[in-house]
């Protein structure tokens, strides 16, 4: 069987039997994959010191035979993603990931480092929403700060919005039901996504993070972000 190799980054592992892991990944060119990790619960597994999740990782894998879970067969682990102190922030995004990049997808592998690096630079609760929103963007369960999500107009950054079940919507769409986004709102936190050095205020992450909730139920997934 034909064997690959690629840049992976650990999405969650899973103990099988004594010794060994199931692996979920997301992989630059491969997209998700899983990969069984033979005796890699051992405490002389070589597996053992490199299998870290939030570390860039380089894996060689052997594809199955049959069905879609491949043998690991090396892997190498290279830098952090994130600092030690963000770690436990960084689980939360891997939760995140792994509902928004299910199995069968190609992508997800440059979305969650571009969330990791997002967080990194940020405080760790605004840093948390902004690495989720992009997350959101991009799998497109959320659409952009400057269109009405329901009639697709594109809105003026100094108009408002309004907010209702897991959608930004124009007034119009709207008919005045709904959370009224203040323009302020929309401009603060597009630029913090951009910017680092651009301060959030407690009231504007409170709305955030319940917009971030609201999109999670609206899609009726399992809340990953319920911790932030
Ligand atoms: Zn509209």
């Amino acid at each position: 069987m034909a064997e690959q190799r690629d840049h992976a980054l650990l999405l969650r592992s899973i103990a099988y039997s004594d010794s060994s892991l199931i692996l979920h990944c997301l992989t630059q060119q491969h997209g998700r994959i899983s990969l069984m990790a033979r005796g890699a619960r051992r405490a002389k597994s070589p597996f053992r010191a490199a299998l870290m999740p939030l570390f860039a990782l380089q894996l060689r894998w052997k594809e199955p035979r049959t069905g879609s879970m491949g043998t690991l067969l090396e892997a190498q682990r290279f830098s952090a993603l994130l600092p030690e102190s963000m770690m436990l922030a960084g689980q939360t995004l891997l939760a995140t990931a792994s509902t928004l990049f299910p199995d069968g997808v190609s992508n997800g592998y440059a979305e969650l480092q571009h969330a990791c690096s997002l967080l990194s630079e940020r405080s760790e609760d605004a840093g948390l929403c902004a690495a989720t929103w992009v997350m959101l963007e991009q799998s497109g369960w959320t659409g952009d700060l400057n269109h009405c999500w329901h009639c697709v107009e594109p809105i003026d950054p100094n108009i408002s919005m309004y907010w209702r079940q897991g959608h930004l919507l124009c007034s119009s769409c709207a008919k005045e039901s709904g959370y009224k986004l203040y323009s302020g709102f929309r401009k603060t936190i597009a630029s913090f996504m951009l910017q680092p050095n651009v301060s959030l205020k407690q009231e504007h992450i409170t709305l955030w993070k319940m917009m971030i909730k609201d999109v999670f139920k609206t899609h009726q997934m399992r809340d990953s972000v319920g911790s932030i």
